[in-house]
C-alpha cells in the first residue's frame, strides 16, 4: 500500500508514454514544443511494464496513458497488452488522447485491454477549434468518438479545457452534444502549466460559472454527494437524458486533500503532483540495476513526499519548469 505522509492512498498512475505532441493548443504549447527529451532517456515498453507491475503490487489499481500525445509513440496496444496482465489487482486501464490518430488504434487498444478512453475537444465549432489547437482536425475527433463508441470503451469521456474568451461561449452546446451522443463531458478550469507562461488568472473560468450557465438551461443533479479521490464534480441531468456533465476545478476549489495521484513522465522522473517543482529519478534508479525492493523502497519513499496541497492560489506560486505536455495531463 503507498500511503503519503498526509494518510492519502495512492492508487492513480499517470504514464505519460512522449512528451511529443501533434497539437499545437495555444494555452499548452503556444511555442511548439520545447526541447524533447533525448530518446535514449524515454522509458521502453518494458520498462514501464516492470515499473507497473511493481506499482501495482503496491496497490496501485488504475493505470492512465497520457503524454504529450500517447498515440505518437508507436505500438501501443503491445504495451497495453503487458499491463492488461496485471488484471485484476489492476482495474482500469485509460488512455487519454486528442483523438487524431485513435480511430486506427481503437480496435487494438480496446482488443489489447484499455478499458476507458478520454478524448480532449475544446470547441465544437471548427475554425475556433484550429484556432485553439492549431489543426483543422475537428472532424478527425468527430470520428475517434465515434471509434470510441463503436469498439465499447465505456464510459466515452470528453475533456474540454476552459479558457476564457475562447471556448467559454460553448458550455450550453457541448451540455447539448453530451446529451445527445451519451458522453461524458468534462470541462478543466486551465492552469498555469502552458509553456508560453502565459496563464493568468483572468483566463480561468471558474467551475461554478461552468455549473452556473448549463444548470441554467439543463437543470443538474449531482450523481454523488462527495467526490471521494476523483477530480471532477459529476452531474446527471435532472430529465433523465443521456450523458453527463463534469466540472475539474483545481484553481478555484482546490482537491488536493483526497488526491490519490502520482505521475510518471516518459523519460522516467516521479511527479508527486502536477504542480511539483522537484523530480524523483527514478529512470536512473532502475537503470542502474536496483533490485524489486530498492525500486519499492524509492517509490515508497519519494510518495512520502507527496505535497499536501498545490500553491497556485498562493503569492509565492512557482510555475513548474516542465509543462503540461511533459508531465502528462
Ligand atoms: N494529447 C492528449 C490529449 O490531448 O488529450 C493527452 C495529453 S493532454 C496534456 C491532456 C489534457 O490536458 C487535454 O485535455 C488538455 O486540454 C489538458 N490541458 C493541457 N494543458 C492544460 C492546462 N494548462 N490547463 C488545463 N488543462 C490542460
Amino acid at each position: 500500500m503507498l500511503r503519503d505522509a498526509h494518510n492519502r492512498t495512492i492508487r492513480d498512475l499517470r504514464i505519460s508514454l512522449t512528451d511529443r505532441c501533434n497539437f499545437r493548443c495555444f494555452y499548452c504549447l503556444p511555442n511548439g514544443e520545447p526541447p524533447l527529451a533525448r530518446k535514449e532517456t524515454l522509458l521502453s515498453f518494458e520498462e514501464i511494464a516492470y515499473l507497473a507491475d511493481i506499482f501495482v503490487s503496491l496497490g496501485i489499481e488504475k493505470i492512465r496513458l497520457t503524454g504529450g500525445e500517447p498515440l505518437i509513440r508507436r505500438d501501443v496496444p503491445k504495451l497495453v497488452e503487458q499491463l492488461a496482465n496485471l488484471k485484476p489487482d489492476l482495474r482500469d486501464i485509460a488512455l487519454t488522447t486528442n483523438g487524431f490518430d485513435f480511430p486506427r488504434h481503437a480496435e487494438n487498444l480496446r482488443k489489447a485491454g484499455v478499458d476507458r478512453v478520454t478524448i480532449s475537444l475544446d470547441s465544437l465549432d471548427r475554425d475556433k477549434f484550429k484556432q485553439i489547437t492549431g489543426v483543422d482536425a475537428l472532424d478527425k475527433v468527430y470520428a475517434a468518438i465515434r471509434a470510441a463508441k463503436q469498439h465499447g470503451f465505456s464510459p466515452v469521456k470528453i475533456n474540454a479545457a476552459v479558457i476564457r474568451g475562447h471556448n467559454d461561449d460553448e458550455f450550453v452546446d457541448f451540455a447539448r452534444f453530451a446529451r445527445e451522443y451519451d458522453i461524458a463531458m468534462r470541462f478543466i478550469e486551465f492552469m498555469p502549466l502552458d509553456s508560453g507562461h502565459e496563464w493568468s488568472r483572468d483566463m480561468v473560468v471558474p467551475g461554478r460559472e461552468i455549473f452556473e450557465t448549463i444548470n441554467a438551461v439543463y437543470p443538474l443533479v449531482p450523481v454523488n454527494k462527495t467526490r471521494g479521490s476523483e477530480t471532477a464534480w459529476k452531474y446527471n441531468f435532472a430529465d433523465g437524458a443521456h450523458g453527463e456533465i463534469g466540472i475539474i476545478a483545481p484553481v478555484t476549489e482546490m482537491f488536493c486533500g483526497a488526491c490519490s495521484r502520482i505521475r510518471l513522465t516518459a523519460d522516467g522522473q516521479l511527479r508527486t503532483c502536477l504542480f511539483s517543482t522537484t523530480e524523483h529519478n527514478l529512470r536512473d534508479v532502475l537503470r542502474n540495476g536496483a533490485t524489486r525492493d530498492e525500486i519499492i523502497k524509492f517509490i515508497e519513499g519519494v510518495v512520502l513526499k507527496k505535497e499536501p496541497r498545490h500553491y497556485i492560489n498562493d503569492a509565492e506560486f512557482v510555475q513548474p519548469a516542465r509543462t503540461m505536455s511533459f508531465i502528462g495531463g
